[in-house]
């Protein structure tokens, strides 16, 4: 059954469905997160890459609805964290290693 609703701004015969206004443009509805393959592709590489940004989107499709999309929420969130962890514990490894070369050094010197 489609109900049959006018453009806000045009006030043209407009379907329940449409995302947009097919006469002005109006947006008529928030278009849904994605979440086709591509689109989860997109989110979990940007996850990983940007790492802070994931959780951010991550929380974003946990308050659409669908359980794909909450899904896929928790993903980007867990790749952003275990990203974060990972990076943490390289730089520290990193930190460590330049310590103990700079005191080695100085104990040439001294
Ligand atoms: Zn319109």
């Amino acid at each position: 059954m489609d109900q049959i609703i006018g453009c806000p701004v045009c006030r043209v015969t407009v379907r329940p469905a449409d995302y947009f206004c097919f006469n002005c443009g109006k947006k008529l509805r928030v278009l849904p997160l994605g979440v086709t393959t591509g689109d989860q592709m997109k989110l979990y590489i940007g996850s990983v890459f940007l790492a802070p940004m994931g959780i951010v989107w991550g929380l974003r499709y946990l308050q659409e609805d669908g359980q794909k999309t909450k899904i896929a929420g928790i993903i980007a969130m867990s790749l952003s964290v275990i990203t974060i962890i990972i990076v943490t514990q390289f730089a520290v490894r990193v930190v460590n290693s330049v310590n103990s070369e700079i005191s080695t050094q100085l104990q040439g010197i001294w």
